[in-house]
């Protein structure tokens, strides 16, 4: 006999597993089906360097809602990394060295200027496209938008390196939506968009939320189980498995990260405002890296350019001979996690007095199961492309935190579109 389900849930990242965990709560018989051999998707905890390094999704706040409620609700400890004594930044090839809070006066001028309209064009930003002043400006790059500033040479690096660690992408490439919405989500202050996106960490890893949702999920949660393809209708769908088997459903949630959604065969086929997204793909395409360095080192700050490999760097771990440092680069292409070397040169850019013991990460733009790091829309997609993205077809439902209103991108984005999703098939909306 046919395997069957209430509800079939594609992926057990942290969208599929709210989805799962509030439809078993609702008494449904929830199947989650996942590709890879763990759970989390884009967060993953993972033990290397004898620190449990997140290769994905990291830092958490209190300003953003749907995690934090998660955070409170299981207990999870929050803490930081270390406050940066010192930091280094560029004008043109020049290194200037300073504090942290002179690099944040440096950029806050421009920071100002370029934001300074948030909360007249996203003053909803949990709704973002009910305000028609978003479809006004999402034309717009980052790049645009900087320009048009014209700052001076060392404001200019500076600002656009911070932009950088933010959007994962070129700033050539990335849409101003998302530097709006972002800050919106902080009632229009860059201060705390940037701690919000850039501090706070879970003690135990985001593998301690990952785990504590899984195990109270009342759902049977399927690993090293790929979906190849989805047949659907408005009466329910079947689920096929890349080892043949079929699962009948009465509905089925589909979790995937946009770039990758065409990888499963849909039939019918999805209506264009979903597919063309992942064919036009998300502006963010870069790395994050992990680097070890001989100790003992002071807890530093660094930016370049969004030219250079990495333009970002801070210290996140401090031992007594060893220090870890992460940082962050627009384009995975051009460098890669494990290449000691190339990370050392990329450290000597502000300081040659670090020895790079090793480098690690993962390159999640080649890992066929993302295909993309955290969501920044291109210029346009999110006015074109919002709406549908969410829209349920039949019993053909969307989560996953690319789509999310608050904080699209974020762990927090997950969490609200797995609510939105299970409440689209509990309530019926
Ligand atoms: C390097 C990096 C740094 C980040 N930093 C932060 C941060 O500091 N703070 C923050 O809040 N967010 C951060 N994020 C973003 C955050 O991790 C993601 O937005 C969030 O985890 C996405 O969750 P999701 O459930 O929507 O998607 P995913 O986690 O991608 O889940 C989708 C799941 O579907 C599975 N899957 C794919 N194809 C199939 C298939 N055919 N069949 C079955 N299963 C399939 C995947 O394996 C995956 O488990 C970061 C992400 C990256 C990559």
């Amino acid at each position: 006999m046919q395997e069957s389900a209430d509800v079939v849930v594609v992926g057990a990242g942290v969208a599929g597993l709210i989805t799962a965990r509030e439809l078993g709560r609702a008494g449904k018989h929830v199947l989650v089906l996942e590709a890879r051999d763990r759970l989390g998707g884009r967060v993953w905890t993972d033990e290397r360097f004898d620190r449990p390094l997140e290769m994905g999704g990291t830092w958490v706040h209190w300003l953003q809602p749907h995690v934090w409620a998660e955070i409170s609700r299981l207990g999870l400890e929050v803490t930081r990394g270390p406050r940066p004594e010192k930091a280094y930044w560029l004008a043109g090839d020049q290194v200037r060295t300073g504090t942290l809070d002179g690099f944040m006066e440096l950029i806050d001028p421009g920071m100002r200027r370029l934001l300074s309209d948030t909360m007249d064009v996203v003053p909803r930003p949990y709704a973002p496209t009910s305000s028609p002043a978003l479809a006004s400006v999402d034309g717009a790059t980052v790049q645009d938008k900087l320009d048009e500033l014209d700052l001076p040479v060392e404001e200019y690096n500076a600002n656009e390196a911070a932009w950088v660690g933010h959007l994962n992408a070129p700033p050539s490439e990335a849409g101003f939506s998302a530097a709006l919405r972002w800050t919106a989500a902080t009632a229009g202050s860059w201060h705390l968009m940037h701690e919000a996106s850039a501090v706070f960490r879970l003690t135990e890893g985001t593998r301690a939320l990952v785990s504590a949702l899984a195990e109270e999920a009342r759902a049977e949660i399927r690993t090293s189980t790929t979906v190849s393809r989805i047949e659907h209708g408005d009466d329910g769908a079947v689920v096929t498995t890349a080892d043949g088997s079929r699962i009948t459903a009465g509905r089925v949630v589909v979790s995937l990260p946009q770039n990758i959604l065409p990888s499963v065969e849909f039939s019918p086929a999805l209506p264009p405002g979903k597919i063309a997204p992942a064919e036009e793909k998300a502006a963010s395409q870069g790395v994050k890296v992990w680097i070890r360095v001989r100790g003992p080192i002071t807890p530093f700050f660094a930016y370049s350019s969004a030219q250079h490999p990495l333009s970002v760097v801070r210290t996140e771990f401090i031992g007594q001979d060893d220090a870890v440092l992460v940082a962050f680069g627009a384009d995975s292409t051009r460098i890669s996690p494990d290449d000691r070397d190339a990370v050392q040169k990329a450290l000597n850019v502000w300081r040659d007095d670090l020895e790079v013991l090793d480098s690690t990460g993962h390159d999640w733009m080649a890992d066929p199961l993302s295909g993309e790091t955290w969501m920044i829309h291109r210029p346009g997609q999110v006015s074109r492309y919002l709406e549908e993205q969410q829209r349920s077809e039949g019993g053909l439902h969307f989560a996953g935190s690319d789509h999310a209103n608050l904080w699209p991108g974020f762990i927090d984005g997950a969490v609200e579109s797995g609510l939105r999703v299970a409440r689209q098939i509990t309530v019926g909306e």
